[in-house]
């Protein structure tokens, strides 16, 4: 692609402008390395190129924390607080999915998230169906790592989503030897114990030998909100920090979404075992869970991403909108001294791809990596007069996932000006429509 503004979000930050090469899926060259890989290239040329200028050309957004499966609930669960929510609404709702509407919420979720510059997620599943996630985030193109929640009891649960310890953890591996580095290296299986009210003692041993023998991330929810918190102390004795410190669950493989209501000692517990941690700030103004203070985790060193969570508490899969309520929050908390936009986009960017231990392919514009890269038009209305004066400011405060007009994986173009390569965006709309009916009527709601 050429003319654009590469914001590469790598160790130097390099802002400059350029071109950008890709060959075979990969970042070949990029500004003023362009010409000479060019010219080593068979006829001195590139097949296509992407006309980028009044563009600021980003490594593609990393969503560190969703719930694809719930895009289908996307308004069926307002009003409510975290425990509530889960207990009278998204449980019930997830217990009712069948292959057909799990894979339509998927598609649903991807085509949102393509189209707002997204190429890689973290996503917990529900508790079945996950083959049918895994052949369906295939489909999609995007970058994936997901893997089937695992809850083995719990107060509200339905029976349909009880397994187990033993067949839950049996299953998950049964995925990860189907899908683990499956379509060409884009998939990625988890372990995704849901939180701590929803697994034993016993689900929790099993997950970190799992995890460690198999080398694969730990993806749960922790210190979400103040009643859950006071649920957990109740049933364990402790806060989820502590608790899963006890039971080395902590480790550079744990991603823990949330950890709103993380006091320092328990931050430290997270530092010290190199686990990384997940910021939500939609989810958590909607329902109401708090704040959590993301320049403390920065500056304790602690690995963080940024996501939106799932469709049925943001409502948005709009990394754009997360991003600057990430840092109106920060304003907010630490008026002199808060996370600055060039943090922010690191947090969708090559943080997000630390935590989820993928810094090494993606993340950041860098000769080698793969070619994941979004491409935001800055030339409106809304950008103007000075967009590319500070290209964070602008992509934190001023941009929307509106802007983008192309989504690269692999060098796939998956979303080109409007229009979906590997998906049918009006048909996605349509199937979730019906499939979202079908579900409500199944759904054996309070
Ligand atoms: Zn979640």
């Amino acid at each position: 692609m050429h003319g654009g503004t590469l914001v590469c979000m790598d160790a130097a930050r390099t802002v400059a402008r350029g071109d950008l090469l890709v060959v075979e899926g990969r970042i070949a060259a990029l500004g003023e390395g362009v010409p000479a890989a060019l010219a080593a290239l068979p006829g001195g040329r590139v097949p296509e190129s992407f006309d980028a200028r009044g563009a600021l050309v980003l490594p593609g957004l990393v969503h560190a924390h969703l719930h694809l499966c719930q895009t289908l609930f996307r308004g069926l669960a307002e009003h409510s607080d975290l425990l509530r929510w889960l207990r009278e609404s998204i449980w019930p709702l997830e217990a009712a999915h069948t292959e057909a509407s799990l894979a339509a919420s998927v598609r649903l979720g991807a085509c949102e998230l393509l189209a707002g510059g997204v190429t890689c997620v973290n996503d917990m599943g529900t508790v079945h169906h996950t083959d049918a996630l895994g052949e369906t985030l295939a489909a999609t193109g995007l970058r994936a790592v997901f893997g089937p929640a695992l809850m083995d009891q719990g107060e509200g649960v339905p029976a349909r989503l009880l397994e187990g310890a033993e067949r839950a953890l049996d299953r998950a591996l049964e995925l990860a030897r189907r899908f683990h580095g499956a379509a060409g290296g884009r998939l990625t299986v988890s372990l995704a114990p849901r939180f701590i009210l929803s697994c034993s003692e016993g689900l929790w041993r099993d997950v970190t030998e799992a995890s460690r023998e198999h080398g694969l991330l730990v993806h749960t929810h922790l210190a979400e909100s103040p009643t859950e918190g006071g649920e957990v102390k109740a049933a364990v004795g402790s806060h989820a920090a502590p608790y899963f410190a006890a039971h080395d669950v902590l480790s550079p493989r744990f991603v823990g979404a949330h950890g709103v209501w993380l006091d320092d000692t328990e931050l430290e517990l997270v530092r010290r075992a190199d686990a990384a941690l997940v910021h939500c700030p939609g989810s958590n103004l909607k329902l109401g869970s708090g704040t959590a203070d993301v320049r403390a985790w920065r500056r304790a060193r602690v690995r963080c991403g940024l996501g939106s969570d799932g469709a049925a508490c943001n409502n948005r899969l709009d990394t754009f909108a997360e991003m600057a309520l990430a840092a109106g929050l920060s304003r907010a908390k630490h008026r002199d001294d808060p996370l600055r936009a060039r943090d922010v986009v690191a947090l969708a960017t090559c943080d997000g791809a630390a935590a989820l231990g993928l810094a090494d392919r993606v993340g950041s514009l860098e000769v080698g990596k793969h070619a994941d890269v979004a491409v935001i038009d800055v030339a409106q209305a809304h950008h103007a007069p000075f967009a590319e004066r500070d290209p964070y400011t602008t992509l934190v405060y001023a941009a929307r996932a509106a802007d983008v007009r192309l989504t690269l994986v692999d060098g796939r173009p998956l979303y080109v000006r409007g229009g979906h390569a590997a998906l049918d965006a009006e048909r996605c709309v349509a199937d979730a429509a019906r499939e979202a009916a079908l579900l409500l009527a199944r759904a054996e709601l309070p």
